[in-house]
């Protein structure tokens, strides 16, 4: 299904370079909030952020101030003239920051995981000229992601836009939220006209980690940035380790390399003509080492064996990791190709012996 839209139409931005969005993971006070939007403003932040109602996992933490929290975004727009957005989960939350004067709304990540709550979004939104912003599920489904899009797209919100803040997952190491790039990729393919917005703040959870989440969505092409900033970090309310300060968030825009996605020169065309042949090249390979799997299945057929031998899987897979790693590969990346390597010659092998 298509996406009927158009720019994000924000004005005052400065169209060549990307979007920033800054601002508090929560409206805390309203000095908190001025103190920190009169900072950003000073290192030429044009659109502010601030959560008024908040998602928490547990019950007890500080959910927002809700509604007293919107005079004080309002103040922001007013004192300094930039653009206010803020998280909105349900229709009355919608009502109310329309009502408030915030220029653009963004749906959170739990959010988007729910159809009815979408659907409740986007009837509220009929008929309504406001950006709307869309955070990723937290889980990793590209197509529930697309839903929500189509859902507010469908509703008749035209400037329209994604934000990428990663995916939980049970095995977090570095991340708080894997980033899984593939999945924005992926967006970006099936609509390149859609603006994707990274949000390096909840995929780091850490402070350390904003900078180089930053670069890496810029030399992928990301259209802009959502990045928590606070005026006092290690006070914050929620997400405390993952805010940078105003002065901190100037420091890592300054050194953000920007590039030109647009510029296709004829080195990199003849790269990827060379990768799209390395890939054809994986394919047949791949097909072959399958063949060899289905000709094992028959002998094992012929000679009444189970389809899995679990000490041979575990060499393989500890013997192509260890040789992964030493072509520089990381030992995760080849075990988990192997694993669906596995997982796609034990489906056909199983064909072959249940005929
Ligand atoms: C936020 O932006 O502060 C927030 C709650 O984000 P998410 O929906 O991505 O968890
Ligand atoms: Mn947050």
């Amino acid at each position: 299904m298509e996406l009927n839209i158009e720019k994000l139409g924000l004005n005052g931005l400065d169209e060549n370079r990307p979007l920033v969005i800054a601002g508090p993971c929560s409206a805390e006070s309203e000095e908190q909030v001025m103190k920190t939007a009169h900072a950003l403003t000073g290192k030429g932040v044009k659109i502010f952020r601030a959560g008024v109602w908040k998602p928490r996992t547990k019950p007890g933490g500080f959910e927002g101030h809700g509604e007293p929290a919107l005079p004080w975004l309002k103040r922001v727009k007013e004192e300094t003239g930039m653009l206010v957005t803020t998280e909105v989960a349900t229709p009355k939350h919608v009502e109310a920051a329309l009502e408030a004067g915030v220029d653009m709304l963004w749906i959170g990540a739990r959010t988007t995981a729910n159809p009815f709550a979408i659907q409740e979004l986007a009837d509220r939104l009929r008929g309504v000229d406001v950006p709307v912003l869309v955070k990723n599920p937290v889980n990793p489904d590209i197509e529930l992601w697309i839903g929500a899009l189509l859902r507010i797209n469908g509703a008749g919100i035209k400037r329209l836009g994604a934000i990428h803040r990663g995916f939980s997952s049970i095995d977090q190491k570095l991340y708080r939220n894997s980033p899984l790039w593939h999945i924005p990729i992926e967006l970006h393919r099936r609509y390149p006209n859609l603006p994707i917005i990274c949000d390096p703040s909840h995929i780091g959870g850490s402070r350390d980690l904003v900078a180089p989440l930053c670069q890496q969505a810029m030399d992928m092409g990301f259209e802009g940035l959502i990045i928590e900033s606070h005026c006092c970090p290690d006070c914050a309310w929620s997400d405390a380790k993952q805010q940078v300060t105003p002065e901190v968030l100037d420091f890592i825009l300054d050194r953000l390399v920007v590039r030109d996605n647009q510029e296709f020169t004829e080195s990199l065309g003849s790269l990827r003509k060379q990768i799209d042949e390395m890939d054809d090249n994986l394919l047949n390979l791949l097909t072959k080492r399958m063949r060899i799997s289905r000709e094992i299945a028959l002998y094992k057929k012929e000679h009444n064996m189970g389809v899995v031998q679990t000490a041979r899987y575990s060499e393989i897979l500890d013997k192509r990791c260890a040789q992964g790693s030493l072509c520089g590969m990381s030992a995760d990346f080849v075990r988990r190709i192997y694993e669906f390597i596995h997982e796609e010659s034990v489906r056909q092998q199983m064909e072959i012996i249940n005929k």
